[in-house]
């Protein structure tokens, strides 16, 4: 699969999808109308981007080998219990930009969406690296242990000691580079605080990296929030106009690419 990269402006990013686990569930669970019958291949997919002016920033981390470690013993073992993952990368996405020649160490700079643990499983590969997220998302899980963490989709263990100290707030129409190449977008509904970024990519087309603001992209297509009882793990109501507002967007930009994180059309993206 080509990468689905422009190269060549200064101003563009080139980016590449990772990935390095997923886990499954039922259509109807992820989109109102899907099939009970069909199972849904969901991975966990990070994103590279990188630029000549800013250097490598990194779109959420994927699970990371820590996730079956941070599972293992109660209570994290409900979270394996509902929603078990197959890892297919051992040293996570860390390892991948490591295949690309990039060192994790020394990575500059990470976007978080949002704190569950499939997205912010390889954060201790990054040790040098600033966090941008949102200030409500993180105050919403900053300090919860056990099961109340388990309730936010947090495993507290993936979560670097001095993470607080690299954390930097950003927020609907923060303008990361100051050149409006990368721009934040607030998400919110599937967990409190959540963003997306939208970028130039290297060939002027517009993309937008919409974290879990819907599961499957013809939930943004089609309007489709997921089914009313994923509403015992995330606010329903603002997943909807959250839903509602990329269905706009879409419609009065076609040309823009939209991405949720899990859905198999993002996957299909990763490079083989
Ligand atoms: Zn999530």
């Amino acid at each position: 699969m080509a990468r689905a990269t422009g190269e060549g402006t200064l101003s563009g990013w080139r980016w590449t999808v990772l990935s390095d686990g997923w886990t499954q569930a039922r259509e109807a669970l992820l989109i109102r109308g899907g099939s009970w019958r069909k199972i849904v291949r969901c991975a966990a997919t990070a994103v590279l981007l990188e630029s000549d002016r800013f250097g490598p920033v990194l779109f959420d981390c994927g699970y990371s080998s820590r996730f079956a470690s941070e599972t293992a013993q109660w209570p994290g073992r409900l979270y394996r219990h509902l929603a078990p993952a197959t890892l297919t990368e051992p040293d996570g996405i860390a390892g991948l930009l490591q295949k690309r020649g990039l060192d994790p160490g020394k990575l500059p700079r990470l976007i978080v969406s949002h704190w569950h643990a499939d997205h912010v499983g390889g954060l201790r590969d990054f040790p040098n690296a600033i966090v941008h997220a949102s200030r409500e998302g993180w105050q919403a899980v900053s300090g919860l242990r056990g099961m109340a963490a388990l309730r936010h989709g947090v495993l507290p263990g993936l979560l670097p000691e001095d993470l607080p100290d690299r954390l930097r707030w950003v927020g609907e129409g923060s303008d990361l580079f100051g050149d409006g190449s990368m721009v934040v977008l607030s998400l919110p509904g599937h967990a409190v605080g959540q963003i997306g970024i939208r970028f130039q990519a290297g060939d002027g087309s517009p993309v937008l990296l919409a974290a879990d603001a819907c599961w499957l992209s013809e939930g943004y297509r089609l309007n489709r929030s997921p089914h009313p009882i994923t509403g015992l793990l995330q606010d329903l109501r603002a997943c909807q106009a959250t839903v509602e507002r990329l269905h706009r967007l879409h419609l009065a930009e076609p040309s823009l690419r939209i991405l949720p994180c899990h859905c198999p059309e993002t996957l299909a993206l990763v490079p083989v």
